[in-house]
């Protein structure tokens, strides 16, 4: 993306407010290049973090709603339930990042638990900083977690297990039918039968715990299979994929654009937290001797603002040796993290594409590169923002916001 002169001015100031070196000045701070290119394909997901609850004022001795703590350069649309960003740009993305750790916009997450849960392992796993984020501070749900909550109410599991004809699978599955992942998986589910299901309503609120208590998890499924008598269980994820790319033209620019299509949907995904979230399950459950894990990716296509999984890819985790050795290593840095309260944090491993994607983003400090250590609760000095010329702003009268939001963004009632 090319930025003006000014643009560019406006987001060095951005990124000096949240402590940033002033990357497009100078190439001096490979990392901070990096994450800001990344960001710039990334940003859109965390748009339904700007949405906003109704705030009821008085305007011209008018009731109004308005959108509660709006960006003014963002239109909203009243969807009957809040106020939903219905344009979202980097600069907006910033600024949200700001007025968020300026007006301390986060909730508090009061938790003394000694528990080590599943999605503790999976936090970690990603970065250490996300684990004391999601431990101590939390904002909006974002998209892509909905989404999976969501797409998690259509899953195919028991449709599998169950075996259902072709036509009703058809009916239910679509496109999904014909994927050779899906009818090899549908191969090896249907001789299982359901122990334990996260998706049922009675199942739902089980949390399973390891043999001392200290460990408990919730994963997606519980199964036998029962020509070998093995158990083993399931954790889903959701993944998105662009739509198939169809071609009538042969051209050489043609190629290249389908085979990186072909590659982004056909690729083999698995990722380091979620295979630790899944192994967490199959060495910490002690209701039932687990043999291995599965790990299923299904992929999802946008057609018309709708999801279609038309897609999967998935893996098979045994246990071995390096496995469990790895995940006791997690394990026992949280147990201490969680004692001592504090963990060093080695600049240098920060990863631009992570943290441009983090789910944590927006409330970490730690993507500076300004902190060598983190804090458990996450300290409130790793969210301090720099006074700009653009906070300045934000400590405008009321009156003057109040009309500028009516002006700019919400369309008259
Ligand atoms: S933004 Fe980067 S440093 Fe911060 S929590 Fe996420 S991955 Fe870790």
């Amino acid at each position: 993306m090319n930025f003006t002169s000014n643009q560019k001015v406006f987001i060095n100031s951005l990124l000096d407010q949240l402590n940033f070196n002033q990357i497009l000045k100078s190439n001096t701070d490979k990392f901070m290049m990096e994450y800001f290119n990344q960001l710039l394909k990334s940003y859109k997901k965390f748009k339904d973090l700007a949405n906003c609850e109704y705030l009821m004022i008085l305007y011209n001795n008018v009731e109004r709603v308005i959108p509660k703590n709006a960006i003014l350069s963002i239109i909203y649309k009243d969807n009957g339930e809040f106020f939903e960003a219905e344009s979202f740009s980097i600069f907006d993305y910033l600024k949200l990042e700001i007025m968020i750790k300026k007006n301390e916009l986060y909730d508090i997450i009061e938790t003394n638990s000694i528990y080590i849960s599943a999605s503790d392992i999976a936090n970690f796993t990603y970065c250490p900083v996300s684990f004391a984020i999601s431990r101590s501070i939390k904002y909006k749900t974002l998209a892509s977690a909905k989404i999976g909550l969501e797409l998690h109410e259509t899953s195919f599991i028991n449709s599998m297990i169950f075996n259902k004809s072709k036509k009703e699978q058809v009916n239910s599955i679509e496109k999904i039918y014909y994927d050779e992942s899906f009818k090899t998986l549908s191969d090896i589910l249907k001789n299982c039968d359901i122990l334990y299901s996260g998706h049922s309503p009675n199942d739902k609120v089980k949390y399973f715990k390891s043999s001392r208590g200290n460990f408990i998890g919730q994963p997606d499924f519980i199964l036998r299979d029962r020509t070998t008598n093995k158990i083993f269980v399931i954790e889903e994820k959701y993944h998105y994929i662009p739509k198939q790319f169809i071609n009538y033209r042969n051209t050489e620019y043609y190629g290249d654009v389908h085979k990186k299509n072909r590659n982004e949907r056909e690729k083999q995904i698995g990722y380091d937290n979620h295979i630790n979230q899944l192994l967490s399950y199959v060495y910490g459950i002690a209701d039932y001797e687990i043999d291995y894990g599965i790990l299923i990716y299904w992929k999802y296509e946008i057609e018309e603002n709708k999801r279609n999984i038309t897609k999967c890819s998935f893996k098979i985790f045994y246990k071995n040796e390096e496995h469990q050795i790895n995940l006791n290593k997690i394990y026992l840095k949280i147990k201490s993290f969680l004692r001592n309260k504090n963990l060093e944090f080695d600049i240098n491993i920060r990863n631009p594409k992570k943290c441009a994607s983090c789910i944590n983003n927006i409330l970490c400090g730690h993507k500076t590169g300004n902190f060598n250590d983190i804090s458990l609760p996450y300290n409130s000095k790793y969210l301090k923002v720099n006074k700009g010329s653009f906070l300045e702003s934000f400590e405008k009268d009321e009156k003057n916001y109040i009309e500028k939001l009516f002006e700019y963004t919400i369309p008259e009632a």
